[in-house]
């Protein structure tokens, strides 16, 4: 199965699952745009690897995903610079825990900006021209916590299961233009968002980052291991296959069991 032809464009993909799925798709021969934020030298050294490793053209946009207007003005690039956008995985996110009662009004904001709104601001940046060629493929990654709550997780957690309503949403307008959209719903994967959540849990508890990294998958999948990017990157392509061409407006789950329960 080849994505050769087309273009992938992955927000938030200088990191973690991000980059795992730009690695996938790239692998599969789809040109990509990345996008995230980071050190210069670092994504310059990750966009040309990637053109070197698997001989697809990548480019890069800074578009800052909380900004309507830079979603926008990416998409635009993309479709300048790489032909289109076939294939659009809103990944970009972020992670602050509290409870409600002491949650910070403006990490609110900033979660939904980023983790809701910028979802919706991409997809409707992207659908005129994947609906012009009459194919596309959106993969919004949602969480476990797009279909299950934990504490301490308010504005994720409402954003995430709100990023499920908009999937399906546009997956029902969409249904017969060629476009599926789709969520995959990953459990715990071992990026720098959960690298933090882990050393502020053995700070607190007085314990290692190690025991943490246990405890914590422990507490929520029945399977004791994390997903990692990689296999992230390999359920976005399956996505993107013509075996998956009727699946739309479905929560992909890939969480060791987590929602099972
Ligand atoms: P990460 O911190 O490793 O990567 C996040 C990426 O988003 C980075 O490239 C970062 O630069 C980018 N980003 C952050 N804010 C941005 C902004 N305003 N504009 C543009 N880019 C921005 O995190 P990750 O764990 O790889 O998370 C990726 C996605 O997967 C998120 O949507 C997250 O909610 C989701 N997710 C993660 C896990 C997990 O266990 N790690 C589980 C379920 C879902």
């Amino acid at each position: 199965m080849t994505l050769s032809g087309k273009v992938a464009l992955v927000t938030g993909s200088t990191s973690g699952i991000g980059l795992g799925i730009a690695q996938a798709l790239a692998g599969a021969g789809a040109s990509i745009m990345l996008n995230g934020f980071g050190d210069a030298k670092q994504i310059e050294d990750i966009r040309a690897g990637l053109e070197r490793q698997f001989g697809v053209t990548v480019a890069y946009n800074a578009a800052d995903i909380s900004k309507p207007d830079e979603i926008a003005a990416m998409v635009k690039q993309a479709q300048d610079k790489l032909g289109s956008v076939d294939i659009l995985v809103n990944n970009a996110g972020v992670q602050f825990t509290a409870s409600v009662e002491d949650f910070p009004n403006e990490r609110w904001d900033q979660i939904i900006a980023i983790n809701l709104s910028g979802v919706f601001h991409g997809m409707k940046a992207a659908i005129p021209g994947m609906k012009a060629k009459g194919w596309g493929r959106i993969i919004n990654i949602a969480s476990a916590h797009g279909l299950v709550a934990s504490a301490q997780k308010v504005a994720y957690v409402a954003a995430k299961h709100g990023v499920m309503g908009a999937t399906k949403v546009a997956a029902i307008e969409l249904a017969n233009s060629g476009i599926t959209v789709n969520a995959i719903c990953p459990g715990w994967v071992l990026t720098p968002l959960v690298e933090k959540q882990l050393q502020d849990r053995a700070q607190r508890d007085g314990t290692t980052v190690e025991h943490q990294s246990h405890a914590m998958v422990a507490e929520k999948q029945p399977m004791n291991r994390f997903t990692t990017p990689a296999q992230i990157g390999g359920l976005a392509v399956f996505l993107c296959s013509d075996a998956a061409a009727t699946i739309t407006g479905a929560p992909l789950s890939i969480d060791g069991g987590w929602v099972a329960q």
